[in-house]
Order: C-alpha cells, then sequence, then structure tokens
C-alpha cells in the first residue's frame, strides 16, 4: 500500500485498489489506519475537492504525508549545485542551489553539496532519519554494478570515483546515482512533458547529448548503464573524428560544440550555445541554420530509434533543445523521413517543459520510483 501510493504519488482509493490488486474495503480499511496514524492525507485536487463532500461524490484523492519519508535530490551540474526535498506525495517541499566554479573536484562537491542538503531539509522541516533515499545526478556516465563514474568531459575530476558509496558515508542514508539524461527522462515523466506516456525518449541536446530511455515507466539502463548514449550513434563514418575516438558521431553534427565551431568558422567570432540559441529565436539566419541543421542530424538518430524500440513520446530537454520549434520542426520532418511509417505515426516530439530543473527533479524522482528497492525505514514511520 505504502509502495503503491509511493509510486502514484496523489491517487484515489479505486486507483489504489488497482495498482495494488486489493479489494476497495481492503484499501478503505487501511486508508483509515494510515490516517489515524498521520501517514496519509487528503490531497484536493486542483479543483479543490470540497472537504464537505455530499452523498455520491467521490472522496477525495489521497497522499503519503511527510511523516511517512521524503526523497531527496541532488543534482551536480558543470557551474551549479541543486537540491530538492518531496514527500511521498510527489510534493516538493523545499529546494535550492548555489554556483559551483567550473571544474570543481569531488571533494569541493561533495562538502557543498552536505551543507545545501542540511539547509533545504532544515527550511522543509524534515529530519535526516525521515529520507528514505537521496538520489545523485551526474553529467556524466555512471557504471551500474560498481557505481563508479566513467570518464566525463564535464567532471573530469570525478572519473572513478564511488559517489553513492561516499555520500552514504557521509549522509547515512541509501543514495543512487545516475546520469543527467536518464534523471531527465524520469523527471519528465513524473512532472513534466513525458506525463502519461509508458514508452519514452528523453533526449538531452547540450554540450554532451545523451538519452534516457523509459520502458514501461521504468529507466532501461542496459547490462552496464550505458544504455542511450545516441551521441556516439554514427551519422558519417567519414565525417569529423569525435571524442569517443569514432568518427561522424552525433555529437560531431549536434551538440553544443559542433555548433560553436560551426559558427565561429562563418561568423569570425565565438558564441556560446545559449547565444547561438538566443540569437536563432532572434531571427539570425546563421544560428537559425546552424539549429536546423542541428535539428536534421538528431531526427536521423531518432528515427533509428523510433525503429528499433517504437516509443509513443520523444521529449527534447538540454540547452539546445531551449530552441523549441526551430530544432523540433527539423526533427519531426526528418523522423517522419527516416522511421517507418507505423513507427513515425506513433511517435509524438515534444519539447521538456522542466529546463534546468529536469536533472534535480530527476534525482528525487530516482528514490520515489524505487519503491522495492528502498522499503519505508521502520524509524521513518515511527517518528
Ligand atoms: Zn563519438
Amino acid at each position: 500500500m505504502i509502495d503503491a501510493l509511493r509510486e502514484l504519488g496523489v491517487a484515489s482509493r479505486a486507483d489504489v485498489a488497482r495498482h495494488t490488486g486489493l479489494s476497495r474495503t481492503t484499501i478503505s480499511g487501511l486508508v483509515a489506519e494510515m490516517r489515524d496514524e498521520g501517514l496519509v492525507v487528503d490531497r484536493p485536487g486542483p479543483e479543490g475537492d470540497a472537504p464537505a463532500s455530499g452523498a455520491g461524490r467521490p472522496p477525495t484523492p489521497i497522499g503519503l504525508s511527510s511523516r511517512a519519508g521524503a526523497a531527496l535530490g541532488i543534482d551536480f551540474g558543470k557551474r551549479h549545485l541543486a537540491v530538492v526535498v518531496a514527500d511521498l506525495s510527489h510534493t516538493l517541499l523545499a529546494e535550492d542551489q548555489r554556483e559551483m566554479e567550473e571544474g570543481y573536484d569531488s571533494a569541493a562537491g561533495i562538502d557543498a553539496a552536505i551543507e545545501l542538503v542540511e539547509d533545504v531539509l532544515d527550511r522543509a522541516g524534515i529530519p535526516i532519519r525521515r529520507l528514505l533515499g537521496v538520489g545523485v545526478g551526474l553529467p556524466g556516465p555512471v557504471h551500474g554494478p560498481s557505481g563508479q563514474v566513467g570518464s566525463s568531459r564535464i567532471l573530469p575530476g570525478w572519473e572513478g570515483l564511488q559517489v553513492a558509496r561516499e555520500m552514504e558515508d557521509r549522509l547515512g542514508v541509501p543514495v543512487r546515482v545516475d546520469n543527467d539524461a536518464n534523471l531527465g527522462a524520469l523527471a519528465e515523466l513524473f512532472w513534466g512533458a513525458g506525463e502519461g506516456a509508458a514508452d519514452l525518449v528523453y533526449l538531452k541536446v547540450a554540450t554532451g547529448i545523451g538519452a534516457g530511455l523509459i520502458f514501461q515507466g521504468r529507466l532501461f539502463h542496459g547490462a552496464g548503464g550505458t544504455a542511450g548514449e545516441i551521441g556516439h550513434l554514427t551519422i558519417d563514418e567519414h565525417g569529423p573524428m569525435c571524442r569517443c575516438g569514432n568518427r561522424g558521431c552525433l555529437e560531431t553534427f549536434a551538440a553544443g560544440d559542433a555548433l560553436v565551431e560551426l559558427l565561429r568558422s562563418s561568423l569570425g567570432h565565438e558564441l556560446t550555445t545559449e547565444e547561438i540559441v538566443d540569437q536563432a529565436i532572434e531571427g539570425d539566419a546563421a544560428c537559425r541554420r546552424a539549429i536546423a541543421d542541428a535539428g536534421r542530424h538528431l531526427g536521423h538518430a531518432v528515427g533509428a530509434i523510433c525503429n528499433l524500440i517504437n516509443p509513443s513520446r520523444v521529449v527534447v530537454g538540454g540547452s539546445i533543445g531551449q530552441a523549441g520549434d526551430l530544432l523540433l520542426g527539423e526533427m519531426r520532418e526528418a523522423v517522419r523521413r527516416r522511421a517507418v511509417l507505423s513507427a513515425a505515426q506513433d511517435v509524438e516530439i515534444v519539447a521538456g517543459v522542466l529546463g534546468e530543473r529536469a536533472e534535480v527533479l530527476g534525482a528525487v524522482a530516482l528514490v520515489l520510483g524505487d519503491a522495492e528497492a528502498a522499503p519505508v525505514p521502520e524509524q521513518a514511520v515511527l517518528s
């Protein structure tokens, strides 16, 4: 019952019954018991289901209270650090972020994170013992079985580190680590443009390009956690050298550095990725061309993914994803041409809506969506 509510967030008794396979009578009894203990509370919908419900009126939806526990997310970005705490009905209780110096090392990062975690928990009034788990996002590959951070261009000093173990030692709470694209996928599924899509691909298009794959509502990691490395799909085997050692990967055509380089040679001066996106939106022809070409290349790769896994939705985030339809229009067109007709017809390509908060929200969702792996600890229920 707790697991079901943790996964559903806010739900009607009928939803919980469907999800658990228990009868409505059993659910009503359990809800009454948990309400007495303060673990379950009413969560009226946006229409504000009136408390004085008349005869025949469906009861107000319910959710777990913060007495049942809370989940915390930490996102280590290139130049920032963000922390969010949510209760088990998926309501955000507090969040904060701070700037970091580019290229900060793991010791500085972890120290700053612990400080920010203490601040945020304090503000939310949640004692650390009530946390069921902590999700951590990193802008690089994380090897599943060992939890080691792989080679990351964005946080180079972190390679080989076991961040989950280090953070567990410091916080005394179970910690799970995942990469930014996987967390973006979870966040958009829980709170954003992916809501209601069981088979979803999230594309993070920024300094690098990565994908998070959701199958049947769950993240797919593959054997070692490398699933979703769409940035290294070959677009042109005679193309430019890629940082991975191959030639003509998608990143060499559509990632931030490729666009910066392309425009430097044509404009004669350097723009940042963010400036390229802004100027494209303002109507600059060269920047529009660069974004549109990136969209076409991304569409080729997404077309292949559509043939392979037939998703119902592709959500595009990351700093270049902010270009919206300038990028997505070309992507849709290329997918239409590249994917088999039925796969192209099944997929909707939309912009992410969570922006820079996608990763930290996904880190929280990593805990909320993982009811089996982290059961509610006794002390969280009692205190
Ligand atoms: Zn590559």
